[in-house]
């Protein structure tokens, strides 16, 4: 799940290493970890910041994050509700609490909290990582579509993770209405057990979003990303 080779100027790799909406971002001077649940803190080498996006067990597994934290001596960013639960488990120093519109920087990346469309959490949230290059990935976690989202868009997205499954509300249109808001570049549909509905995502994106590059990812694949011209 770590990522052994690095990034060239003004690209990113990133890794899905779950069916639900794990996934290690690694820009070209830090390594990001998003919702880890279901692997090894032992798969991890190298780790800046963890980011949780909301409390649900499928995203947050306090003791996991607890323990990749201790063996990295890394950051963790997350929603209030998760902060709280990892505040007795992570050194104060590290844990940063991000709620929507909160900003934190890693030296010269930046990760903005920002809404997220998923009622059954209590205060989850999306991050949009803007890498050292200006590059700019926004996952989205579980969240349904909403309006708004096409104002992050307007920063001119590189990469949006799309939720296609699993999440009350999700399907494939919906995630295909993550990628119309937002207008990246290149969309992932992600956080599904099902092969079927990656598929029928980038059918309905070849239909209605014919210049959108769907990128299909397999679990525990690398892939690398460019920023747009
Ligand atoms: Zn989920």
């Amino acid at each position: 799940m770590s990522i052994g080779k690095n990034p060239g100027k003004n690209e990113v790799l990133f890794v899905w290493f779950n069916h639900y909406s794990g996934v290690t971002l690694k820009t070209p001077s830090k390594t990001l970890v998003i919702d880890p649940v279901d692997v090894k803190s032992r798969d991890f080498k190298h780790i800046d910041a963890i980011l949780i996006t909301h409390e649900h067990y499928d995203h947050l597994d306090q003791s996991l994050v607890a323990e990749m934290c201790k063996l990295t001596e890394c950051n963790v960013v997350a929603d209030p509700t998760s902060a709280k639960r990892l505040r007795n488990l992570i050194p104060p120093d590290r844990l940063k609490e991000a709620a929507p519109g909160s900003e934190i920087k890693l030296d010269k990346v930046t990760v903005r909290a920002e809404k997220s469309n998923h009622p059954p959490a209590a205060t989850p949230v999306c991050y949009l990582v803007t890498s050292e290059d200006g590059l700019r990935v926004f996952h989205t976690a579980d969240s349904l579509p909403y309006q708004e989202m096409a104002l992050v868009g307007e920063d001119k997205l590189d990469v949006v993770f799309c939720t296609v499954a699993i999440a009350p509300g999700a399907s494939p249109e919906s995630g295909v209405d993550i990628a119309r808001f937002t207008k990246a570049k290149v969309a992932v549909p992600y956080h599904t057990g099902s092969v079927a509905d990656q598929q029928r995502f980038a059918e309905i994106m070849k239909k209605e979003l014919p210049k959108t590059t769907c990128l299909i990812p397999e679990t525990g694949k690398i892939y690398q990303v460019s920023r747009r011209p």
